[in-house]
């Protein structure tokens, strides 16, 4: 069947562009036309448009965890969900490597892309080594989201070791990433994201300890849970 667009259907018509308004023209650029409450308001003639305002939704967890091979297995699989590993973006858009650690701009443009994103129809569900403080940084930005929602993968020390020597067997030999200090650091990230998930009611962990299978079904449950048991999109479809 033939893809039909209805460009004068309400919310298509009434978007405007990211950073102007439709009716006014003038721009709020550098910042998004902003949200408040449920509609997108002009700061220059307070012209009101709506938005869909879906959760935003992260998995992390530290190096080795198995982010990436989550995000890979679980594309396409979930209805309304565009599933993106952030990863691959951070080095282009927004150094996060040492000694640049702003981490909170990365994130604010990562939150900007899943809003623009979630205008299809669809919520953005990152994958990545973040800390919900990153996203949570961005209060301003928050606001595009119905709520921000984070899975956090965690494991045991012993565990996370034995999986980041099988990934990383040349880490041992270069002296930058010295095993005990490459290895340690990432430790210390898990413990930080579990006490941090403790604190934060949006934040659920997970233990990726065990088989793929079943950390993928975790995963792919609390997506679904997250995005359709609440009913935050709108869809067509009851597959
Ligand atoms: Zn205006």
């Amino acid at each position: 069947m033939p893809t039909r667009l209805h460009p004068r259907s309400s919310l298509r018509h009434d978007r405007g562009v990211p950073f102007s308004c439709e009716v006014c023209g003038r721009s709020a650029f550098p910042d998004l036309i902003p949200p408040v409450g449920e509609v997108l308001r002009c700061p220059h003639c307070a012209d009101e448009r709506p938005f869909v305002k879906p959760p935003l939704l992260v998995v992390t967890g530290t190096a080795g965890i198995g982010k990436s091979t989550l995000c890979a297995r679980l594309a396409g699989t979930i209805r309304g969900a565009v599933l993106l590993d952030a990863d691959i973006l951070a080095e282009d858009l927004v150094s996060v490597v040492l000694p640049n650690q702003d981490y909170p701009a990365f994130w604010r443009s990562m939150m900007r892309l899943g809003h623009e994103l979630a205008q299809n129809h669809v919520a953005v569900v990152y994958f990545s080594v973040m800390l919900p403080g990153q996203v949570l940084a961005n209060s301003d930005v928050l606001n595009y989201f119905d709520s921000a929602h984070f899975l956090c993968l965690t494991c045991p020390p012993d565990i996370q070791r034995a999986r980041l020597a099988r990934k990383h067997p040349a880490a041992a030999h270069m002296r930058r990433l010295r095993e005990g200090t490459f290895f340690e650091a990432w430790v210390d990230f898990n413990s930080a994201l579990v006490a941090t998930a403790n604190e934060i009611p949006t934040a659920t962990v997970v233990d990726a300890s065990r088989t793929i299978d079943e950390v993928e079904q975790d995963v792919s449950h609390w997506i679904n849970t997250q995005l359709h048991q609440r009913g935050a999109l709108r869809t067509d479809s009851t597959a």
